[in-house]
């Protein structure tokens, strides 16, 4: 292809994207064609480096060998059959999740708003069931929480522009301050089903919630007799350099909602539960036509093996800490805090991180914020030393002439 046909082609399809396409993304102005582990390429040849994964999905990174393998062979046999067969790749998955995790039952969906949306409708049967003369309909969230655009997870969503134009929302939502431990009795009730909460915080701009608040949530669920629901759609799956983020503390959930980089960039939610909760579900109670195919659960599979690889999760801590070393180091007077773990990072800045994706854009960057003014490094999880340090040098450049 000459420069000429391909740049015509990337106008083309940013035309094309305008008039045909429904406005609701602010894209950059790239047309992406094909990656290889951390690279990516656009239609004009440019190479960048991934620093945002597809947000947090990409975890074996671009046009992965061992995914392309699974996928063709998956292909050839089965894609899809609906939920009223069984498949052994949506069993394997679901004894895979349990074997490695405080569950004892998976439901399978196809995104992570899916995922909280089920979990929402299973703990509000699961408290009619317990409590069947209480109103006991309350969920409760947190401040910057993030849990979905659905109008169940939406509702648990407390940001302003995201739930405005669609009200009313679910009733009886409450939003409860993050990492605070002596307002949870007041926020949690007897008439709390469930409480919503990311063990990271990922598009409210990277905040871990302590091991102690989590610990006292724990405590305050018991004490009401409600659910404690972990959202790991973004900070679970090796994320964190832990295999789910939670683990740091030693508080198990009730329900833990799974997405993003389960299939590696394919489409595909999890809900793990404990038998006690999954107990009160009985047939034709929820259900979805896509959710749990062969296809996509045959990728999560070689996904999830790849991952819960002690020498996997340790590459993650230790470039991880690289990372955060690094960005350190860098002593901008532009970044007020680096936060986070393993390879989900937050930098906080004094300016907006629109200006950072963009100016990282031109130098071969892929980037992403949370919020208004953090920069979100979320990249493939097999990212490398040498990745970093042309980051570090990419963003030192920026910085100095911000
Ligand atoms: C992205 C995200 C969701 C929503 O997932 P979708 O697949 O976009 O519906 C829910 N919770 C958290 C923590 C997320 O990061």
């Amino acid at each position: 292809m000459t420069a000429d046909t391909t740049e015509l082609t990337a106008a083309a399809i940013m035309a094309g994207e305008k008039q045909h396409i429904m406005q609701t993304y602010k894209r950059a102005p790239v047309v992406l064609t094909h990656g290889d582990g951390v690279k990516v390429w656009d239609a004009d040849g440019k190479e960048y480096l991934d620093f945002m994964a597809g947000i947090a999905v990409n975890a074996l990174g671009h046009a992965d060998a061992g995914m392309a393998e699974v996928i063709a062979s998956q292909s050839r046999k089965l894609i899809h059959t609906s939920n009223l067969y069984f498949t052994a790749p949506q069993v394997e998955l679901a004894t895979k999740l349990t074997a490695n995790s405080f569950a004892d039952k998976a439901f399978f969906t196809n995104s992570g708003t899916e995922a909280n949306e089920g979990a929402i409708k299973i703990a509000r049967k699961y408290a009619r069931v317990t409590h069947p003369d209480q109103r006991k309909t309350g969920l409760v969230c947190f401040e910057h929480a993030f849990h979905g655009r659905t109008m169940g997870a939406l509702s648990l969503t407390p940001k302003e522009h995201y739930q405005a134009p669609f009200r009313p929302l679910l009733d009886g939502v409450t939003v409860a301050p993050f990492n605070d431990i002596a307002a949870l009795d007041q926020y949690i009730t007897g008439e709390t089903c469930a409480v919503f909460i990311e063990p990271v915080q990922g598009e409210g701009g990277i905040h871990p919630a302590s091991p102690e608040f989590l610990a006292a949530l724990r405590k305050r669920c018991d004490q009401v007799g409600a659910l404690l629901v972990f959202d790991e759609v973004q900070c679970g799956l090796g994320r964190t350099g832990a295999l789910w983020a939670h683990t740091i503390g030693g508080v198990e959930p009730d329900i833990m909602t799974l997405a993003k980089p389960l299939a590696g960039g394919l489409p595909i939610g999890a809900i793990l539960m404990t038998d006690k909760v999954a107990a009160v579900m009985s047939y034709g109670d929820h259900g979805t036509t896509f959710a749990g195919g062969p296809l996509v659960c045959a990728v999560a599979n070689h996904v999830f093996d790849r991952i819960n690889d002690p020498k996997f999760l340790s590459n993650v801590t230790e470039v991880g800490g690289y990372l955060t070393e690094q960005l350190e180091e860098l002593n901008s007077p532009h970044i007020k805090e680096v936060r986070g773990r393993g390879l989900m990072i937050g930098v906080e800045l004094d300016t907006e991180v629109e200006t950072i994706v963009k100016q990282g854009a031109d130098k071969g960057l892929l980037l992403v914020g949370a919020g208004v003014n953090v920069l979100r490094l979320v990249p493939p999880l097999i990212l490398e030393k040498p990745h970093v340090d042309a980051l570090i040098e990419r963003l030192t450049g920026i910085f100095t002439h911000l």
